[in-house]
């Protein structure tokens, strides 16, 4: 029998839970991805403040020392003179030594104390840099190209002894206060004289960042694991119901809702498929229309609820009276129809005459009452002399029995022609 409307196959629901879990998926993964890389985003900006930060406050205390010329200080025992100076030493009235230190040289003993004790360094060069010891390093030095081009800071990540470090330089420019000691090498107030460059170690946050990254993908395969047997649950649970709908409805549509039997449609179905099939095969099949006598009489004298109770014990004992292979059918009011397969023309009379002879010994309680009732039978035979794939004539066969039943009511109801 074909289905009278589509039904949503497994491969549908297949479909469509997949399609869901790549979708959750996918959202889960992008939103954990736009999370730790946030998260790695803002750690990096944070190395720039740093940097930044670092390089501001070099600058600040340059400034202070340029401001004042340089800056002397008592010539402790062991000190070195700065040799890049012209008379870096004074001496006191009181035989005290005093030496120069000048924002370079500042700047470096600076660096030497930060890296003893702060984890980080400055360098400061320059291109044409006075001393040897701030000759500019490949990072330095594209960065001092890319000053001398507009750029207004640059930065990078580096490894230094395997461990991950963060540089950071930007322009040192001539000011008033330095062309006291670099006016000689042709610089101009605002020309960039140099840079300093800022390091330290990331170490710490590299690892912050890498276990960031684990614990994000782990929470998202979690997540979409989660979400994975959340949607399954919901779509198999989902699934079920609408299989369980489906069937029902499918009964509902097929089935007679006052006796139960298989209503006009599927009747109409089966017929044609039995019929098809004893063609194909080159056997018989009858059927058997039969109608209640004078039932108008059973509605008018005891009311329409014992016209259904007369219908519903009618449709039940001819579905016993029929065999296992029969196929039993309300055909419309208070007509049925019976299949019979593999039946031939003497055999459905038999058949009909014990189905006639059950329902006019049964009696319907209502009411107090017992409710007779006898029905009237006609009988076509479809009998192919041999195996035919030919179209066969439904129609022809049901007008058949219909004529035959319509005989059987002419001549006295309660009988079976044929
Ligand atoms: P005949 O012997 O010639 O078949 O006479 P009849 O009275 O059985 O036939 P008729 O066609 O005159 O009346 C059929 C009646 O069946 C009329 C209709 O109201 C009744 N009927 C049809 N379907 C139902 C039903 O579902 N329930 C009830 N109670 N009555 C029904
Ligand atoms: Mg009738
Ligand atoms: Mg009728």
């Amino acid at each position: 029998m074909s289905a009278p409307w589509p039904r949503w196959r497994a491969s549908h629901w297949n479909t469509f839970l997949l399609s869901i879990i790549l979708t959750f998926v996918a959202v889960v993964l992008a939103a954990f991805t736009g999370l730790v890389l946030n998260g790695e985003r803002a750690i990096r900006e944070g190395h720039l403040m740093r940097g930044r930060a670092l390089f501001g406050s070099i600058v600040l205390t340059r400034k202070w020392n340029a401001l004042h010329g340089g800056v002397f200080v008592e010539k402790a025992p062991g000190m070195l003179s700065n040799p890049w100076l012209e008379n870096p030493d004074r001496h006191g009235d009181d035989g005290t030594v005093y030496t120069k230190k000048n924002p370079a040289l500042m700047t470096r003993e600076i660096s030497e104390i930060a890296e003893r004790e702060g984890g980080f360094r400055f360098h400061i060069t320059s291109l044409k840099p006075l001393n040897p010891a701030n000759v500019a390093d490949p990072f330095e030095r594209e960065a001092l190209a890319s000053f001398e081009r507009g750029a207004t800071e640059a930065s990078t990540r580096t490894e230094n002894d395997g461990k991950p470090w963060y540089r950071y330089m930007a322009p040192l420019l001539v000011e008033k206060p330095c062309l006291g000691c670099h006016a000689k090498q042709g610089y101009r107030i605002g020309d960039v004289r140099g840079g300093i460059s800022v390091s330290f170690g990331t170490v710490e946050a590299e690892s912050a960042i890498h276990r960031a990254r684990w614990a994000g993908v782990g929470f998202a395969l979690l997540t979409a694991a989660l979400l994975i047997l959340l949607v399954w649950r919901m779509v198999s649970g989902l699934h079920g119901r609408v299989v369980a709908a489906e069937s029902r409805i499918r009964v509902m549509a097929l089935t007679d809702e006052l006796t139960g039997l298989a209503n006009r449609r599927q009747a109409g179905e089966l017929l044609l498929q039995e019929v098809a099939r004893s063609a194909r095969y080159g056997r018989p099949v009858s059927l058997i229309l039969f109608d209640i006598d004078h039932f108008k009489k059973v509605n008018d004298t005891y009311g329409h609820e014992a016209g259904d109770a007369v219908l519903r014990s009618v449709a039940r004992t001819a579905a016993g009276a029929l065999r296992k292979t029969d196929l039993g059918g309300r055909w419309g009011g208070e007509e049925f129809l019976a299949i019979l397969p593999e039946t031939d023309a003497a055999g459905a009379r038999v058949l009909a005459e014990r189905l006639r002879a059950a329902l006019d010994g049964l009696r319907t309680p209502y009411a107090g009452r017992e409710l007779h009732v006898t029905v009237s039978s006609g009988i076509s035979t479809w009998a192919p002399a041999a195996p035919s794939t030919a179209a066969v004539e439904i129609d022809v066969l049901l007008r058949q029995a219909d004529e035959a039943l319509y005989r059987a009511k002419d001549a006295g109801r309660n009988q079976v022609s044929g």
